[in-house]
C-alpha cells in the first residue's frame, strides 16, 4: 500500500485529524448535522449526480481546458508550465462550481431561500448566479464598505435578482456581513440553507465544499495522463480559504510523486503586519466554528489582514489545508504582492491570458520555481479565475 492514504476525510463528526469540527451552540449543530444528513443522502441519488453534471458541462462550460504556457515556459527557461483554466468557466472563476452544488442541494432538499455573506462581491455574484439557474430565491449580506467599494459585482448580483443586504454595523466589512447573514438565517434554519463561500466554517462545509471542487483535480489529472501518459511533477494553486487548492489537490494526494505546493499571500512581506500567509505564520486557534490554523493580534482576536487580492484576504484557512500542512503532504509557501503584480503582467503579456491576482500568487510561485528546474519537469498551476475584475486596479497602480 502507498504511504499516502488522504481520501477517506473526514471522520463522521468533520474532523481532518484536530482539525474542523462543529465549535458552535448545540442547537446550531442539530441544524449542520441535518444538513450533513441530507447531503450525504442526496449526493447519492442519480438525479442529483445527473443534474449537476449535465450543469457543469453545458452551463459552466467543463471541463475546463489543461493549456501549456509554452511562451511562458520558453521565457523562464526551464520547467514546463501548464495551466488548468478555471478562468474559463462561466462567471470567470472556480467559485460557481461549489456555488452550483450548493444551490442545487438547496432545491433538493426542498428550501425556500438561500442566504450568504459575501466579501469583495465574488461569492455572491456566483452565488446569485447559481440561485438564478436553479430558481431559488437568494439573500446576500455585505458589509457597506464593501459595497462602495465593488461596483460592477453589486451591480451583476443587483441584475441577477438576488436580495442585497447592506451591513452597517461594526466595521461594515466582511466580518460583519457574516454576523448579520448567520442572525438571519438562524430566524428559519428549517426552510433556508446557509451557502459558504470556501472550505471553512462548521462541519459539514470543508467537506462539501470540498467535494464539488474536486472536479477540478479529478479533470486535470485524467487530462494531464491522457496526453501525456504521466503525472504532473508539480501542482499548485492559491489559498485563501483553500476551496480552488484543495478541489486542485484532491485528486493527487495519494500520488507520492507528486509535488503538492498552496500559496498564501504575503502581501507586504512576512515580516509586517500587512499579509494573509496564515499556515506559514499563524498558529492553531478557532475561527468561524472550526479550528485551524489563525492569524491572531496579541489579544488572540484574529488579524486584521491584508492582500492585494481580496479574495486571498482571510485570517483563517480551511481545517484539511491545517491537516495536511502538519503532516508535510502539502507544502505551503507565500508571494507578495510585487511579485503577485509582476506574475499578472507577464502572464498577460506573454500569453494573452489576465489572470486574477489570487490566481496570479500560484502563477508568480511557478515562475519563481520553474528556472530552478529542468525541462522535462512539469508545473500544473490552478488558475482559479480571470482577471477582468482586476484591470482596473491594476492598471492605475502601475500607471497605464
Ligand atoms: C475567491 C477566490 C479565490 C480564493 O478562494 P479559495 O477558497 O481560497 O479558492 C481564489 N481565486 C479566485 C479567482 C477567487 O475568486
Amino acid at each position: 500500500m502507498s504511504k499516502f492514504d488522504f481520501a477517506p476525510m473526514p471522520t463522521a463528526e468533520g474532523y481532518f485529524g484536530e482539525y474542523g469540527g462543529q465549535i458552535i451552540p448545540p442547537e446550531l449543530k442539530a441544524i449542520m448535522d441535518d444538513i450533513d444528513r441530507a447531503y450525504e443522502e442526496i449526493r447519492q441519488q442519480p438525479e442529483f449526480q445527473q443534474e449537476l453534471d449535465s450543469l457543469f458541462h453545458d452551463y459552466v462550460g467543463r471541463p475546463s481546458p489543461v493549456y501549456h504556457a509554452r511562451r511562458l515556459s520558453d521565457k523562464l527557461g526551464g520547467a514546463q508550465i501548464y495551466l488548468k483554466r478555471e478562468d474559463l468557466n462561466h462567471t470567470g472563476a472556480h467559485k460557481i462550481n461549489h456555488c452550483l452544488g450548493e444551490a442545487l442541494l438547496a432545491k433538493f432538499m426542498g428550501k425556500t431561500k438561500v442566504i450568504a455573506e459575501t466579501g469583495a462581491g465574488q461569492h455572491g455574484v456566483a452565488l446569485a448566479t447559481a440561485c438564478a439557474l436553479v430558481g431559488i430565491p437568494c439573500e446576500i449580506h455585505m458589509g457597506q464598505v464593501d459595497i462602495e467599494k465593488e461596483h460592477p459585482n453589486v451591480t451583476k448580483m443587483k441584475i441577477l435578482g438576488c436580495k442585497l443586504v447592506p451591513v452597517t454595523r461594526g466595521t461594515a466589512t466582511l466580518k460583519d456581513a457574516v454576523d448579520s447573514a448567520f442572525e438571519e438565517y438562524l430566524k428559519d434554519p428549517q426552510n433556508y440553507i446557509y451557502a459558504i463561500g470556501s472550505v471553512v466554517g462548521p462541519h459539514p462545509f470543508p467537506k462539501m465544499v470540498r467535494d464539488f471542487q474536486s472536479i477540478i483535480g479529478n479533470e486535470a489529472r485524467e487530462q494531464f495522463l491522457s496526453k501525456f501518459g504521466k503525472l504532473p511533477d508539480y501542482v499548485t494553486a492559491c489559498v485563501g480559504g483553500g476551496s480552488n487548492a484543495i478541489g486542485t489537490f484532491t485528486a493527487f494526494l495519494n500520488d507520492e510523486n507528486v509535488n503538492i505546493v498552496g500559496v498564501e499571500p504575503a502581501g507586504k512581506g512576512l515580516d509586517t503586519k500587512d499579509h494573509s500567509a496564515t499556515l506559514t505564520k499563524g498558529k492553531p486557534g478557532e475561527i468561524h466554528g472550526m479550528k485551524c490554523y489563525v492569524l491572531e493580534d496579541e489579544n488572540g482576536e484574529p488579524m486584521p489582514v491584508h492582500s492585494i487580492a481580496s479574495g486571498l484576504d482571510y485570517p483563517g484557512v480551511g481545517p484539511q489545508h491545517s491537516y495536511l500542512k502538519d503532516q508535510g503532504r502539502v507544502d505551503y509557501q507565500s508571494v507578495s504582492d510585487q511579485e503577485c503584480l509582476d506574475a499578472f503582467m507577464t502572464l498577460s503579456r506573454v500569453e494573452g491570458i489576465i489572470p486574477a491576482l489570487e490566481s496570479s500568487h500560484a502563477v508568480a510561485w511557478a515562475m519563481r520555481t520553474a528556472p530552478t528546474l529542468d525541462k522535462d519537469t512539469t508545473i500544473l498551476v490552478n488558475l482559479s479565475g480571470r482577471g477582468d475584475k482586476d484591470a482596473d486596479y491594476v492598471a492605475e497602480k502601475l500607471g497605464l
